[in-house]
């Protein structure tokens, strides 16, 4: 009888043996990160993609790791993060799991720093040259992003090469033709003036030619004091009430009261930040930044 059970140990770790060589783990760190992510993995077996930050989250700006991040991260083989400064908690990160591969998807990608646009709601205490990281919001630093977590996949898992490649030159493909997509579709309008929300467009901005002429909080969720919202309101109605762009992620009562004050109209554009858990199309990205497409289209041609 005892070796008839471990005869049958022996068969089940040999079944398993193969599993657990092929099964890898990568961990990115929110959203749109995980979006790029998925897309290198797709169909690649014993691939797993996960996601740190729950796809509600939004940008990472003040996030803290929770425990069951860690956890998450003590199985992880590589970590893909975004870098230019969205992922504050790095630190903690190298010191807990020295181990750990960690590729930041912005190498390379040519940062903007500081702001020209009027900040209305900012807070006191902002960094000198501190990055914008909101670098995925233009197609062409999409290409760059997804090349560079494609590197660090293949350093990490030589074995999944092939497959990699193959999914990064579909991917660039479709970055590539999103890019000229928006490029023509936001050439010829009559208007290029946004206000927004939430320091998110910058790169979208440079990359389209639009300009950003206010944003009105920094960083999302800072309510605005009356004397800022006065103020805000004559700024609008100097520029020539320019469309308003609130963000679905950040429900903003001030925007309500902005627009109805002075004529403004009111958009939403989508920073990509956020999305489904399940489901979730691959091509969501391109299908979200079309809509932005549409959406200025319909603000900046009146
Ligand atoms: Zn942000």
């Amino acid at each position: 009888m005892k070796n008839v059970i471990r005869l049958i140990s022996l068969l089940l770790i040999l079944m398993l043996l193969p599993v657990c060589a092929l099964g890898e783990t990568v961990v990115t760190s929110f959203y749109p990160i995980w979006l790029l992510a998925r897309n290198l993995a797709e169909g690649i077996p014993g691939l797993e993609v996960r996601n740190l930050a729950a796809p509600d989250t939004g940008c990472l700006h003040d996030y803290q790791l929770q425990s069951q991040d860690m956890k998450v991260l003590e199985e992880a083989d590589l970590f893909l993060v975004n870098g230019a400064g969205m992922e504050s908690y790095l630190d903690l990160v190298f010191s807990a799991f020295p181990d750990l591969p960690v590729a930041r998807a912005s190498d390379g990608v040519p940062l903007l720093y500081g702001m020209d646009a009027l900040q209305i709601g900012e807070s006191e205490e902002e960094e000198e040259g501190e990055a914008n990281a909101h670098i995925w919001l233009s197609a062409s630093n999409a290409v760059l992003m997804a090349r560079n977590l494609a590197d660090a996949m293949i350093r990490q898992f030589p074995s999944l090469e092939p497959g990699i490649r193959e999914n990064l030159a579909s991917l660039t493909d479709r970055l590539n033709l999103l890019d000229q997509e928006l490029k023509d579709g936001l050439s010829d309008l009559p208007r290029r003036g946004i206000i927004t929300f939430h320091e998110a467009f910058p790169y979208f901005a440079s990359a389209y030619g639009l300009e950003v002429l206010a944003v009105v909080n920094r960083e999302p969720g800072e309510t605005l004091t009356p004397a800022q919202l006065a103020r805000l309101i004559t700024v609008i109605r100097d520029l020539g009430n320019p469309p308003l762009f609130t963000e679905p992620q950040y429900e903003d009562l001030s925007a309500r009261i902005l627009a109805s004050e002075t004529g403004a109209k009111i958009y939403t554009l989508d920073p990509v930040v956020t999305g489904p858990e399940e489901n979730v199309p691959l091509d969501y990205y391109e299908s979200v930044m079309r809509k932005n497409m549409e959406t200025l289209r319909d603000a900046l041609s009146e």
